[in-house]
C-alpha cells in the first residue's frame, strides 16, 4: 500500500510539489500518494491532525504555514531550529519532526546547478517571512560574506537577525535605509509582494557590478524583481524553480531515504515556465 503524504498551504492550488513527489516517486520506485491540501491559518492545526489520523506520513508546509508548523512540532533539526519554521514534516512516535530543506534547496541549485560560488558574497536579504528565514541560516553557512536583512514590518527583520547571532556579520536595517546600504553581490527576494502586484522601492545602488539576483518565487511572480535586476545591470538572474526541486529532493531524502535526481524534473518544470522566466 503506498504512503500518504501532502502539501499544506493557504492557497495551494498552484502548488508544484504534487507533480514533483509524484515524479521522483516514479523515478526511484518508491509507491506514494501526494496530495494539496487547503486550510486557513485557522483550520491548520486541525487540518494536520486529521491528516495524521488518516495515516499522513509526512508533509511540506507551505506560505502561510511554516511558523505555525514549527510550533506544532514535537521534535526538530537544528537546522529548523535556526531558522524558526519548518517546511517538512515527518511522523515520528513522538508526534511530528520538523526540518527545513528550504536552504539546502536553495545553496544547492546557486552552487550546483548555477555553479554560484557564495563565499564572502555581500548578501542583500529582503523579506523576513517563513521562507527569509528558512534560507537564511544556509546562507550563513554556505560562507556568504556580510547579510543584510530587511522587511516591510522591521520588527521580523531583527527577529531573525536576533535568531540567526553573529551581530558582526549579519544586520538588520529598515526598507528606508537601503539606499544608504551600498552594493551587493548578491540579492534576494523573498517577499510575497509581487502576488499583489507591486514590489517595495528598491535602488539601482544595490545592484554591485557582475551581482547575481534571485527571487525565491518562480513563473510569473519572480518577473517584477528579475526583470528590475536584468534591466540595472545584474549579470545573473535566478527565479526559485530550481530552489523548489532541490528542496521537494531534500523532503523526499528525509522520508524515504533515497535522493533522487533532480534535473530531469527541474528541465521540465523549466521548459513548461520558459515564456514566463527571464533567467
Ligand atoms: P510569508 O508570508 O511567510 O512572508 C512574506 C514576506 O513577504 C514577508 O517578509 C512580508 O513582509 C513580505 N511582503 C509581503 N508583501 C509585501 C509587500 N507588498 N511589500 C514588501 N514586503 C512584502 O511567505 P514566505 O516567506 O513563505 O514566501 C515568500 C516567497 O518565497 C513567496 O513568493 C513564495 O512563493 C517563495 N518561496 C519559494 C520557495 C521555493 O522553493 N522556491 C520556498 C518557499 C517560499 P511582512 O513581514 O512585512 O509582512
Amino acid at each position: 500500500m503506498s504512503s500518504l503524504y501532502a502539501v499544506f498551504g493557504h492557497p495551494v492550488g498552484h502548488s508544484l510539489s504534487p507533480r514533483i513527489h509524484a515524479t521522483f516517486g516514479r523515478q526511484t520506485g518508491i509507491a506514494l500518494r501526494y496530495e494539496a491540501i487547503d486550510a486557513t491559518p485557522e483550520e491548520f492545526p486541525r487540518a494536520l491532525d486529521a491528516f495524521a489520523t488518516a495515516g499522513g506520513a509526512g508533509a511540506n508546509v507551505t506560505l502561510p504555514h511554516k511558523q505555525a508548523a514549527y510550533a506544532l512540532c514535537a521534535t526538530v533539526t537544528e537546522r529548523a531550529r535556526r531558522a524558526g519554521a519548518v517546511n517538512t514534516l515527518a511522523r515520528s512516535a513522538e508526534g511530528w519532526h520538523g526540518d527545513n530543506t528550504d536552504g539546502a534547496g536553495l545553496v544547492r541549485d546557486l552552487t550546483e546547478r548555477h555553479r554560484f560560488d557564495l563565499r564572502q558574497r555581500r548578501t542583500l536579504l529582503i523579506g523576513a517571512g517563513g521562507a527569509a528565514r528558512g534560507v537564511a541560516p544556509s546562507l550563513l553557512d554556505a560562507g556568504v560574506g556580510e547579510l543584510y536583512i530587511v522587511n516591510r514590518t522591521p520588527e521580523r527583520a531583527d527577529a531573525l537577525a536576533d535568531i540567526l547571532g553573529q551581530p558582526a556579520r549579519v544586520h538588520a536595517r529598515y526598507l528606508s535605509d537601503l539606499p544608504a546600504l551600498g552594493s551587493f553581490d548578491l540579492l534576494l527576494n523573498a517577499t510575497s509582494a509581487a502576488r499583489g502586484g507591486s514590489l517595495p522601492p528598491l535602488p539601482m545602488s544595490l545592484l554591485a557590478p557582475r551581482c547575481t539576483a534571485v527571487d525565491l518565487s518562480y513563473g510569473e511572480a519572480a518577473i517584477p524583481f528579475l526583470a528590475w535586476a536584468r534591466a540595472n545591470g545584474a549579470q545573473q538572474v535566478v527565479d526559485g524553480l530550481g530552489m523548489l526541486v532541490e528542496q521537494a529532493a531534500e523532503s523526499f531524502a528525509l522520508w524515504h531515504g533515497v535522493r533522487p535526481l533532480t534535473d530531469e524534473v527541474y528541465e521540465e518544470l523549466h521548459a513548461r515556465h520558459a515564456a514566463l522566466v527571464t533567467a
